[in-house]
């Protein structure tokens, strides 16, 4: 690429929105200008394809075999902080471009000419804005947050409030200072379902609707929300992670909210982390990056303790509200009902609750109604046959199946088990939400009782519901997985019990007590929001763990001092740096082969140690054997040349699979 072509007639370096391995050459056609950043559609094959031009190309190539683009689509053209951006993250997670571009370009239906159709009436009813006085504390956090969106410059903030400080009452200055100097504000949310009540607060306060960004859109809002947003007349979007590649016209604040969160975590395609790749993109766009949360992930922690970030700090609850108290339910200790999960101290609370008329929340990570399915006559447990997985027992909805949470695979509950034939012999072990509503329906029959399980697509219209009806009063006991343990801000709700606190505290994962430990700590801050005092009930078998015993003091920096000195001391990241580098493929053989190869061709670096191949804890996900390494480097190597290099040792056919994941939240 260079400012100036040599050919003829001009030629122009396109990157299509694909997996290629490079850019493409196509002509100019006379008299047609195409700027970097122009959108244009162009002949691929004997296909169509769409992609964006870089610039002028010097690329030698015989102009009998290059081919015209065919049209600059009507779409605005990708700013140069966008295309930066889209370099950036595609080098970062060794991605192709292609695919981090096809993100920033949000689909097909944005691309594909707009199909005409009536024109929709104006439904954006403009409504007083409604704010709130701040608190003192509130106060001083806004005006640090704003100064920076005035100055309109780089910089990271922390804000670190307990649940129900006002965090979202704070950072809603920021925005409005944003929109006010005419720039667009960005909120992002780790789950979609989040975004419904949260969009709805955001409407009140500054009395329009915001724009909404997720998988879940149609393709015609997609493309209208596209356009909007870079025309810059959408001036406030709140979206799941894939907001953040949108081309923004003038984009003047990040917020991301609950930041600790995992979902962020982009697990397939482009494996990426929105919290830091919104960092990155803020420092790209010049401008100011708030973190919000309660439970501040480690590294975030570490990046403001390096002054890297700025701090603000609300550590009380608004008004009349004070944080609910923690009381550990030792399991051991407490007579158990046969086949039930709620402990006799917590069926108490939740009768006390429902005498005083107030809402409960009983916390389950679990889908389904059981998680696993044994014959009880010869001892087989029903797995998935594409996976490393038992199989969940689902009875919702009047289908009985049995599902598989990886691959999706459902088949009907069988009558007879499938290795000796025996007929009613299938025992459900274990619980998931849906049978502990039903032990809940059986302990309180007068109870309201609805669960709240799922966030998917088609689920999402039901989660709604349930959000409405549980903030109306009209649900007295709430029955859930994380996805109601986030965010929400139901008045009511004044007990919390978790079923299984010690659920995430199993198996051998890096993060496994800090994500415990934020998981419970959001969703006991539901409890208790508005003035009655809340509590939390946390049943569990090593009350000792000192993920509970902090959790009931509300201890979190003597939690976070222990995990920064394990992660130091076993140079961990954020002291070290970590990648896995999985291979799959349908043929374990195959896989194996390639694996040997690989283990064979690893560069020596000091600075660098590769563990594997082993088998993934996951060994087989959807039909495909899976092998992983490893890789762990000092903080300061660049652990992606490392691994491109290596990677370009061995020649890695199409049938094996390869997936990098650079700093890696999930092992499975
Ligand atoms: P967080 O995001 O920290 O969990 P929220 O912003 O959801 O906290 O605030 C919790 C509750 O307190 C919400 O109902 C919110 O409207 C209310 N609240 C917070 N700050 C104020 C304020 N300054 N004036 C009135 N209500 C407030
Ligand atoms: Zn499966």
């Amino acid at each position: 690429m260079s400012p100036v072509s040599s050919h003829k007639n001009p030629r122009v370096e396109v990157l299509i929105h694909q997996a290629l391995p490079k850019t493409l050459t196509y002509l100019l056609p006379e008299g047609q200008a195409a700027p970097r950043g122009t959108l244009v559609s162009v002949p691929l094959g004997k296909k169509k394809g769409f992609g964006v031009v870089l610039g002028l190309s010097n690329e030698n190539i015989d102009e009998a075999k290059l081919k015209p683009i065919e049209a600059p689509l009507e779409l605005p053209p990708l700013k140069n902080a966008l295309l930066d951006f889209i370099m950036w993250v595609a080098e970062y997670t060794l991605s192709s471009p292609g695919n981090v571009l096809a993100m920033a370009l949000g689909g097909q239906s944005v691309l594909a000419a707009p199909k005409p159709r009536k024109k929709k009436e104006e439904t954006e009813t403009l409504i007083s804005p409604e704010k709130h006085p701040l608190s003192p504390a509130q106060e001083v956090a806004a005006n640090q947050l704003v100064e920076d969106v005035k100055k309109h410059h780089f910089a990271v903030t922390l804000l670190d409030g307990v649940t129900g400080s006002g965090k979202t009452e704070t950072y809603c200055e920021a925005i409005e200072a944003a929109m006010a100097a005419g720039r667009q504000a960005l909120v992002m949310l780790p789950e979609i379902a989040l975004t419904t009540q949260l969009v709805g607060r955001l409407a009140k306060r500054f009395g329009f609707q915001p724009a909404l960004w997720h998988s879940g859109l149609t393709p015609a809002t997609r493309r209208d929300t596209w356009k909007a947003v870079a025309e810059g007349k959408a001036k406030l979007v709140v979206g799941a992670r894939s907001a953040l590649f949108l081309p923004y016209a003038d984009l003047g604040v990040i917020v991301v909210d609950e930041e600790h969160d995992g979902s962020y975590k982009q697990e397939d395609g482009v494996i990426y982390h929105a919290r830091d790749m919104a960092v990155v993109r803020g420092k790209m766009e010049k401008i100011p990056v708030v973190l919000s949360s309660a439970t501040p992930s480690l590294e975030t922690v570490l990046n403001m303790r390096a002054k890297k970030y700025q701090h603000v700090h609300l550590p009380e609850r608004h008004g009349q509200a004070v944080l609910p108290r923690i009381h550990l339910v030792d399991l051991r200790k407490e007579q158990m009902p046969r086949g039930g999960w709620i402990s006799p101290t917590l069926q108490n609370a939740i009768r006390e609750c429902l005498q005083r008329g107030e809402q409960s929340l009983l916390f389950l990570n679990r889908r389904g109604y059981a998680p696993l399915t044994l014959c009880r006559s010869c001892g087989y447990r029903f797995a998935c046959p594409q996976c490393t997985a038992w199989l969940v027992e689902h009875r919702d909805g009047g289908k009985h199946r049995l599902v598989c949470h990886h691959c999706g695979t459902a088949e009907l509950y069988p009558r007879s088990c499938r290795e000796c034939k025996k007929e009613n012999t299938l025992a459900a072990c274990g619980p998931g939400v849906e049978r502990l509503k039903e032990e809940a329906g059986k302990l309180f029959p007068n109870a309201r009782i609805a669960v709240m399980a799922s966030d998917t697509q088609e689920h999402l219209a039901a989660l709604h519901q349930t959000i409405a009806a549980m903030e109306a009063g009209q649900i007295d006991i709430l029955i859930g997985t994380q996805i109601v343990a986030k965010g929400y801000h139901f008045p009511g709700l004044t007990l919390v019990g978790v079923i299984d606190g010690d659920l995430g505290l199993q198996g051998g994962d890096l993060r496994a007590a800090e994500h415990t430990f934020q998981l419970l700590a959001q969703v006991a801050g539901r409890s208790g929001r508005v003035d009655v005092h809340g509590r939390v009930y946390i049943q569990t078998v090593q009350p000792q763990h000192a993920v509970m015993q902090n959790l009931a003091q509300y201890d979190r920096d003597r939690l976070v001092e222990t995990l920064i000195r394990e992660r130091e001391k076993f140079a961990m990241p954020p002291y070290a740096r970590l990648a896995t580098v999985t291979l799959s493929a349908t043929d374990p053989a195959a896989g194996k082969e390639i694996a040997k190869k690989l283990a064979a061709n690893i560069p020596l670096q000091a600075d660098v140690e590769v563990l594997g191949p082993a088998p993934a804890p996951m060994a087989m996900l959807r039909g495909r054997f899976r092998l992983r390494f490893l890789v762990k480097t000092a903080k300061a190597t660049k652990i992606q040349e490392f691994i491109r290099n290596w990677l370009s040792l061995v020649k890695i056919p199409h049938t094996t699979r390869v997936s990098v994941d650079i700093d890696p939240q999930n092992f499975s």
